[in-house]
């Protein structure tokens, strides 16, 4: 990243932070949740349909089109409850439908007619139904509590009392209660659920996934990251569990598509479920990210993801079941990567420590915040320091399980065995088992579906010798107990556990330590006895974090509090997995000195990156056959005579957002989100104009991929395409 850029940036940031009267004339940061759209200037921005066609309390809006495909978004594109979002939403579905034999994560699946629409396993739908903020219920119920696991346990359990009592009143929703800002604001949001999603059409990996990790968070970009699914519910229309007696569901409202996509400049905005992002938070907690969790992590799953590649080198079906495991690191950690090296070039933290050096003097500066907040900015301090000390061990023991699947499973049927033996007689220990084995054999199977036992004894040794090197308050007495000296040491003790353990083989697991409580409880091995360690070693500092988590969420209410008096604004609150908007115009950016990247990628530019020789560029021949011969239908963009790949554009998005509609002025749509540039990773701790820019895949692209490759034209006649 050039100087000019940096500077540009901080400047930004300074700017901000000083509440310099910075009135910007591009779209400011936003994720708007429905609550706050009449803040967002929509019209003034380019809208050309009416606020109220968007969310109109009970009336019909766009927002009824919208969906949350498990951590994705996704939209309903027909009145037959068919979706459209991402491939890579779809991967883990697809991944458990494929055998070596029926590869349709390779080859793509087009069901003809819905008979042949298979079931999405792992895929629920929620949509949101209504909302209603709840802060003062909550906060009024801490508002004398001092002791901080107090506070959280009470602000858990009443946030939980307030979905169950919404859900009482209505059985037909789920309800659920989102902090939108720490200790300062919460909203109970009403949800319908679907159990039953199914796959229509996915295509091909080398098209959905063209350009696989190389291209993953780069722009320009060719990737056709696109799929449709359906929603089903009982022919009564609730919800129900995959049934064949299954009918199609009838969504409130569907998408227009408009298949002429968009131009650039032109406004467009984004309805979806961002994740999470870290924007109101101080210096503290960037350089946490920035010196802990972002390197730890990274270098975590590197490490597993090499083990899990070289598990499944050489055989397909272990290369399928880890396939999902190993695309999700490696979206993470090359993410993480991308945050680094972008905090680095802004100096996110000298900016942010700057703004709360500001905000102590204005603080010291009012009487009236003075008396409230003066120790505020130090108590923050503190609070890091001592995160400081141990950010290793807690990082480690949040790892531990989801890395070492076999220590998962120990953990998982320590947990029930404990509490089996402590129901207090016979008949409960029975009843406790029986109403409880279901979900627990779940649990292990879907743990199961994707270990691999090679892998997991190299993550485990190089994690154990990890550990072992740990100092001071980092110490994980377990592993020093076991002195280790080398990786091997490590890895040998692994694999004698896992020799001699049952809980390891899901056949033996399941017929002889589950079969009945007895069974369960005489079992031991030192595969579990090492999960019961870990587990009694952890349960104080367990304890402990809870108790720094109530501390931080009465610290972040205050914190935000303050700053809004400070810079006199409301914010908008961070992501948090509800539904937001974000809106802003297609357009390109300049990442480096003298390069400026346009915001349209085409089917021009995939062949040539074919041409590469990398394999993750490898495209169906069908395309360049049909590129040679000009078969490009109604889906060229205007002026090229080329089909349109992939678009870019300046709104605010996170992970979550992947299947979100990109929709133009009349709310119709044009495209689907799926990924941002490499330099909009840091996008999650603060957003930049100048840098941060999505990506999605232009709507004329779905159309041609189903029209003239995929022969998929169904899909186009049901959402009401007419070319
Ligand atoms: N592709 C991204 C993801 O997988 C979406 C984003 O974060 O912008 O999370």
């Amino acid at each position: 990243m050039n100087l000019k850029f940096r500077s540009t940036i901080f400047t930004a940031l300074l700017l901000g932070a000083a509440s310099i009267n910075f009135s910007a004339s591009v779209p400011d940061e936003g994720m708007y949740p429905l609550s706050d759209l009449n803040r967002a200037g929509l019209k003034k921005a380019g809208l050309k349909i009416n606020e109220t066609d968007i969310y109109n309390p009970g009336n019909i809006g766009l927002v009824d089109a919208l969906v949350q495909v498990s951590g994705c978004s996704g939209s309903f594109v027909s009145p037959n409850g068919l979706i459209i979002t991402n491939h890579h939403c779809a991967f883990s579905a697809v991944q458990l439908a494929s055998t070596p034999a029926f590869n349709y994560l390779q080859n793509g699946f087009v069901a003809q007619n819905q008979e042949q629409e298979i079931e999405a396993k792992g895929l629920t739908i929620r949509i949101t139904e209504s909302y209603e903020d709840v802060s003062a219920k909550i906060l009024n119920a801490v508002a004398h509590v001092t002791d901080p696991v107090e506070r959280i346990n009470i602000i858990q359990k009443k946030r939980q009392e307030l979905a169950r009592e919404a859900e009482k009143k209505d059985p037909s929703i789920k309800a659920e209660v989102s902090e939108m800002f720490m200790g300062k604001s919460y909203v109970l949001f009403h949800y319908k659920t679907i159990e039953d999603v199914r796959l229509v059409y996915i295509p091909r990996q080398d098209i959905g996934e063209f350009g696989g990790e190389t291209d993953n968070w780069v722009w320009p970009r060719h990737t056709g990251d696109f799929s449709f699914l359906r929603a089903y519910v009982a022919p009564d229309g609730k919800s129900a569990k995959y049934a064949k007696t299954n009918v199609p569901y009838k969504p409130k409202k569907h998408l227009k598509v408009n298949p002429n996509g968009v131009n650039e400049n032109d406004f467009v905005f984004i309805l979806g479920y961002p994740g999470r992002t870290f924007r109101h938070r101080p210096a503290a907690y960037i350089a946490y990210q920035q010196q802990y969790l972002l390197p730890y992590t990274s270098e975590l799953y590197d490490f597993q993801n090499n083990q899990m590649l070289q598990a499944g080198k050489d055989d397909k079906a272990t290369e399928l079941a880890l396939a999902t495991r190993v695309k999700r690191n490696a979206n993470v950690l090359k993410n993480y990567r991308g945050k680094l090296k972008g905090l680095r070039n802004i100096d996110l933290i000298g900016a942010k420590q700057q703004e709360d050096v500001e905000l102590a003097t204005f603080i010291a500066s009012k009487p009236e915040l003075k008396a409230k907040y003066a120790t505020l900015m130090q108590d923050i301090d503190n609070h890091y320091k001592l995160v400081f000390t141990d950010a290793q061990k807690e990082l480690w023991m949040n790892n531990l399980y989801t890395g070492i699947r076999s220590l998962q499973l120990a953990n998982t049927i320590y947990d029930f065995k404990e509490a089996l033996a402590k129901q207090p007689s016979e008949k409960a220990k029975k009843a406790f088992f029986d109403g409880n084995i279901d979900r627990l054999k779940k649990s292990l199977s879907d743990v199961f579906e994707s270990f691999n036992l090679q892998a997991d004894k190299n993550i485990a040794a190089h994690m154990f010798a990890q550990a072992q090197s740990f100092e001071n308050k980092n110490v994980i007495q377990t592993i020093v107990n076991k002195n280790f000296t080398s990786v091997q040491q490590a890895e040998d003790y692994i694999t004698g556990l896992i020799a001699n353990s049952k809980v390891v083989n899901q056949e033996l697991l399941l017929q002889e330590v589950l079969k009945d409580p007895a069974s369960l409880l005489a079992y031991n091995d030192g595969l579990l006895g090492l999960a019961a360690a870990f587990s009694q070693e952890f349960a104080p500092f367990r304890a402990e974090l809870k108790r720094r988590e109530g501390v931080l969420n009465r610290l972040m209410g205050d914190y935000v509090a303050v700053k809004e008096v400070f810079q006199a604004k409301n914010f908008i609150p961070d992501a948090n997995s509800t539904l937001r908007l974000t809106y802003g115009n297609i357009k390109g950016y300049s990442p480096v000195d003298a390069v400026y990247m346009s915001p349209f990628t085409t089917v021009k530019g995939l062949l040539e990156k074919g041409n590469s020789g990398n394999p993750e560029f490898t495209f169906p021949q069908a395309i360049e056959q049909a590129w040679l011969n000009k078969n490009f239908g109604p889906y060229t963009k205007p002026g090229t005579n080329d089909v349109p790949v992939n678009i870019l554009y300046n709104m605010d998005t996170t992970g979550g957002n992947s299947g979100s509609p990109i929709m133009n002025a009349y709310g119709e749509l044009i495209g689907v989100n799926f990924d941002r540039s490499y330099d909009a990773t840091i996008n999650d701790f603060a957003w930049n104009e100048a840098y941060s820019r999505s990506i999605g895949v232009d709507i004329r692209y779905v159309l041609w991929i189903a029209d003239k490759i995929d022969n998929a034209q169904f899909i186009i006649k049901e959402m009401g395409v007419k070319n």
